[in-house]
């Protein structure tokens, strides 16, 4: 699984109920993850999740997901959408904000969440800035992940993702125990239609242009913490603990 609860408020939006809301926590994490697509943000995304207990809130996962919904249910809006989405091509803002606002109650959850693909662009990240404030929630990090392009483009042909549980591996790096078969929920693999090759082109490219900003912006507010991507999901997952406990005891320690 993603996570060790259900995200069904945040798949589905509106009124829809998480059936295993993630548990209350003391002080929840909330953290946004940056990083070119292929660089292993989703892998890091669930081993977070899972050993911190927040939620994972991926703007992706919430598009794949409507695709499922009738065409003749979907408004306008979504069918833009969707289609940007094929191209490999950014959805625009308005739509991006009106579909996280309709969610903003996953991001005042007292479980916290981890916030991935959104922000994505400068516009974004100041309208989720004022969300939270109107929520009176604030952002703990933003953590950054960096790789080489080259590494970047070996990781993404080789990538395979659970239609079910939307769990991803690798056929190299992260290889599920049977090929072609998810280890939590026996869903049958495949690969992503934006991780194709004339799809990824396109993505690098709004990433370059679009979300990279992001890392200024975020410098500039104090709140970037950046972590090689380079590794084994194990190691990196530490790197990124570490340099998030870090933080935390700077932080206590100037207060
Ligand atoms: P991801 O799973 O985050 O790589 O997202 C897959 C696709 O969904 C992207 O290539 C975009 O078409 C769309 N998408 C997801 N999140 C956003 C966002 N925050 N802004 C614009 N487009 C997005």
């Amino acid at each position: 699984m993603t996570a060790n609860h259900d995200r069904t408020a945040w798949l589905k939006g509106g009124t829809a109920l998480c059936k295993t809301p993630p548990p209350r926590q003391l002080q929840p994490r909330r953290l946004v993850l940056l990083g070119a697509p292929g660089i292993g943000k989703g892998t890091q995304a669930e081993l977070l999740c899972e050993r911190l207990g927040t939620c994972h809130l991926s703007t992706g996962d919430v598009f794949r997901a409507a695709k499922s919904i009738s065409q003749c249910e979907r408004t306008p809006a979504l069918e833009s959408a969707l289609d940007f989405m094929k191209r490999g091509a950014l959805v625009p803002d308005t739509t991006v904000l009106d579909m996280v606002r309709e969610r903003v109650r996953c991001l005042t959850c007292a479980g916290g969440f981890l916030l991935d693909g959104f922000p994505r662009t400068v516009v974004q990240a100041e309208a989720l800035a004022q969300i939270l404030q109107q929520n009176s929630v604030f952002l703990e990090a933003v953590l950054s992940y960096d790789l080489p392009l080259e590494q970047i483009v070996a990781r993404l042909g080789g990538r395979r993702t659970c239609p079910g549980c939307k769990a991803v591996f690798h056929i190299t790096g992260r290889p599920p125990k049977k090929a072609g078969v998810c280890d939590h929920c026996g869903g049958a693999l495949y690969q992503r239609e934006d991780d194709r090759p004339e799809a990824i082109r396109v993505r690098m490219d709004a990433y370059e242009k679009s979300t990279a900003p992001l890392i200024e912006f975020y410098r500039k507010q104090g709140l970037l913490v950046s972590i090689s991507a380079d590794g084994k999901p194990e190691e990196i997952y530490q790197r990124s603990v570490a340099a998030l406990n870090a933080r935390t005891v700077v932080g206590q320690s100037r207060s």
